[in-house]
């Protein structure tokens, strides 16, 4: 193509290829974050929580059996959950944002497990570790209770015991789904 031809095609406005259209529009709105400089991002309010509490979701000191020994492992050196911004256990209900259910819940700790979940203040999230706290089990016996039919869960994770990578599978998927969240202003603002 001639530079006149070219020229004629800029004025008339014509399409220079085929594409999908919102291609075409990201390409041509590229121009508003570079006229903001370099140390401008755009972004919404949503986001910009969403991203600061998928980073720090601090889970709370808390283990029921043989699984919470591979829970401690993810927060030791070798796995290291501090690339998460998870690794902060904490010592109060009060000050935690994840409660990880780490071994099997018996008919006798399921009101504990409940009123601890009650006192973790919102926004709060649960990860049901091994199959014990999920399904019961291989003791699968009177008295024990799957862990979703005493709180709610957001990511069950499977195994006996599951490996630390699996737990910080768990915790990269949560990251997914609080990145996903809509509405988390007007949530916070007390608007809805
Ligand atoms: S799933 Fe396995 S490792 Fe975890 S609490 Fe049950 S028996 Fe122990």
């Amino acid at each position: 193509m001639t530079v006149r031809e070219w020229r004629n095609m800029s004025e008339l406005k014509l399409p220079l290829a085929a594409g999908p259209q919102e291609l075409f529009d990201r390409i041509d709105n590229t121009g508003f974050e570079e006229s903001l400089g370099e140390n401008i991002l755009t972004t919404t309010v949503d986001k910009a929580i969403n991203w600061a509490r998928k980073n720090s979701i601090w889970p709370m000191t808390f283990g029921l059996a043989c699984c919470a020994i591979e829970m401690m492992a993810m927060s030791a050196a070798r796995f290291d959950i501090s690339r998460f911004g998870a690794e902060v256990f904490r010592g109060s209900p009060r000050q935690s944002d994840l409660m990880i259910i780490a071994g099997r819940v018996t008919n006798k700790m399921a009101p504990v497990v409940r009123h601890l979940y009650q006192q973790m203040p919102e926004p709060k999230w649960v990860i049901s570790m091994g199959a014990c706290a999920t399904s019961t089990g291989v003791f699968s016996n009177y008295a024990l209770i799957p862990v979703n039919q005493v709180i709610p869960v957001d990511v069950f994770v499977p195994g006996c015991p599951p490996r630390p990578e699996q737990l910080i599978y768990a915790l990269m998927l949560l990251q997914k789904k609080i990145e996903q969240q809509t509405g988390t202003t007007r949530a916070v603002l007390n608007l809805d």
